[in-house]
C-alpha cells in the first residue's frame, strides 16, 4: 500500500527534471555530456540585478513578504504588462509568485472543478497537462502540424471547445516549437472565443520578449482587449533576464481570479522570496538592453543550429521565431537501424541512442505531445550548440 494519493500517482516528474537526474548520474560516471535539454540561458544574471538583491539583504528586507507580492514589484510589473498587452492593471489585479510556473499552478488550483477541461495546443510545455491533472482537471490536447508551423487554427479551436472547457492555454513563442502568432491570427482565435464566453484564456508569455524578428511577440489582448475580463496573462523574469534560479513570475487578470490565486498562495508558500522580488524589481525597472542582447545571441545560435541540422538526413526542423528551442520532426528516421544494431522505433529510442553514442542530451517529442519529434535547446554556449548539432547530424547520417 502506498502513501501517495491516486491523484498524485497520475502525475509524472517533469521530463526535464528527470533528464537532469540521469545526466548528473552519467556525469558522475565520468561521461562528457552536452546538455541540450536545458531550458535556461547560459548567461549570468546582469550585475545590477544581483546588486539589488544584495542591497535588499543588507537593508534587512528579509521578513515575510506581502503574500501577493511587494508593491514595488507589482508596480514594476504593471508597467511591463502595459507595454506587453496594451492594458493597464491596478495592483490588486497583479500577483507575484515563485516563478511563472506557480502563477499557472495557482490559477489552475483556484479555478478548476473536477472534470473541467483545459485545451492545450500540442506541442506543449511538458508541465501543462500534469499541472491540470494535479488540479483535478482534464487536459484536452489540440494537436497542431509542422506544416502550419504548429499553430492552432480557428476551426480546430472551435471543434475542441465543449461545455466543460474552462481554459485555453496559449504559449507564444512556444516551448518547444518557437511558434509566434501574428495579430491577425490572434484576432481570428479571439473571434472564436467571443462565441464561447465560458472559455477563459491563459497566456503564458514567458518567452514573449525573446523573439528573433523585431519586437516582442504580439499578445492576444492587443488583438482583442475586450477579452481581458477572462484572460490571465502570465510572465516572469526567468528567461529574459537570465534569472531562472531566482524564481519570480507574475500574473495579471480579473480581480476575482487574482484574489483566489492569492488565497492559494497565502495557504501554500506565503509569497515569493523578498530578496528575489527586489532583484526582479531592478530587472523590470532597470536598463533593458540585456534582453535585446540575449535575444540577438539566441538568434545567432538558432541560425547556427539550423544551418548544421539542414544537412542532417531525416530531420525536418521548422525555424523557431522565438524562445530557444528547435523541435525537429524525425519521423523519417523511425524504423531505421543504427550501426550497432539498435532499432530506432520511436523518438525516445532516437534520443536515447544519440545520448549513448555521442553524449548529446535531448528530450523526446512524445513528452511534448507530438511523437516523431524531439526538442533541442540552443540556450547553451555556441560551441556546445555547434558540437551538439554536428553530433546529431552524424548520427542521422549513419542510420539506415
Ligand atoms: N512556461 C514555459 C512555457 C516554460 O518553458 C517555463 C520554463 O521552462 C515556464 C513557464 C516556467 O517559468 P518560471 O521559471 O518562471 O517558473
Amino acid at each position: 500500500m502506498t502513501v501517495v494519493s491516486a491523484r498524485m500517482r497520475q502525475v509524472k516528474l517533469s521530463p526535464s527534471v528527470a533528464a537532469r537526474i540521469i545526466l548528473n548520474q552519467l556525469r558522475e560516471e565520468g561521461r562528457r555530456i552536452i546538455d541540450m535539454t536545458i531550458g535556461e540561458p547560459d548567461f549570468a544574471t546582469p550585475d545590477h540585478i544581483s546588486k539589488a538583491a544584495i542591497d535588499a539583504i543588507m537593508r534587512g528586507d528579509t521578513k515575510y513578504p506581502l503574500s501577493q507580492g511587494t508593491v514595488a514589484l507589482r508596480k514594476a510589473a504593471a508597467l511591463r504588462i502595459s507595454l506587453d498587452t496594451g492594458l493597464e492593471y491596478p495592483l490588486d489585479q497583479i500577483i507575484v509568485s515563485t516563478g511563472a510556473k506557480q502563477v499557472l499552478y495557482n490559477a489552475l488550483t483556484a479555478t478548476l472543478e473536477a472534470g473541467d477541461e483545459v485545451i492545450i495546443p500540442a506541442p506543449y510545455w511538458v508541465s501543462y497537462p500534469d499541472m491540470v491533472e494535479l488540479s483535478g482537471g482534464v487536459p484536452v490536447t489540440l494537436l497542431t502540424q509542422a506544416a502550419s508551423q504548429y499553430k492552432i487554427t480557428p476551426d480546430a479551436l472551435r471543434a475542441a471547445i465543449t461545455p466543460k472547457t474552462k481554459w485555453l492555454m496559449l504559449n507564444a513563442p512556444s516551448n518547444p516549437s518557437g511558434t509566434v502568432y501574428d495579430l491577425a491570427e490572434l484576432a481570428a482565435l479571439a473571434d472564436v472565443l467571443r462565441d464561447h464566453p465560458h472559455v477563459w484564456i491563459m497566456t503564458d508569455d514567458i518567452y514573449a520578449r525573446l523573439t528573433f524578428d523585431g519586437g516582442p511577440a504580439p499578445h492576444i489582448l492587443q488583438a482583442a482587449p475586450d477579452l481581458a475580463d477572462r484572460t490571465l496573462a502570465v510572465n516572469g523574469v526567468s528567461k529574459c533576464y537570465a534569472m531562472t534560479g531566482w524564481r519570480i513570475g507574475y500574473g495579471s487578470g480579473p480581480k476575482d481570479l487574482i484574489k483566489a490565486m492569492a488565497v492559494v498562495q497565502s495557504q501554500s508558500t506565503s509569497g515569493a522570496c523578498t530578496i528575489s522580488q527586489a532583484a526582479a524589481t531592478a530587472a523590470l525597472n532597470g536598463p533593458q538592453d540585456c534582453v535585446e542582447d540575449f535575444a540577438r545571441s539566441f538568434k545567432e545560435r538558432r541560425d547556427l543550429a539550423l544551418t548544421i541540422l539542414a544537412d542532417a538526413p531525416g530531420l525536418n526542423a521548422v525555424s523557431p521565431d522565438g524562445a530557444f528551442y528547435i523541435f525537429p520532426d524525425c519521423s523519417a528516421l523511425l524504423g531505421s537501424t543504427a550501426p550497432d544494431g539498435s532499432v530506432i522505433a520511436t523518438d525516445a529510442d532516437l534520443v536515447q541512442y544519440i545520448l549513448r553514442k555521442t553524449g548529446v542530451a535531448l528530450l523526446d517529442g512524445m513528452s511534448y505531445g507530438v511523437p516523431g519529434t524531439f526538442r533541442l535547446s540552443f540556450a547553451s554556449a555556441p560551441d556546445e550548440v555547434r558540437e551538439g548539432c554536428e553530433a546529431i547530424k552524424s548520427v542521422c547520417k549513419e542510420l539506415a
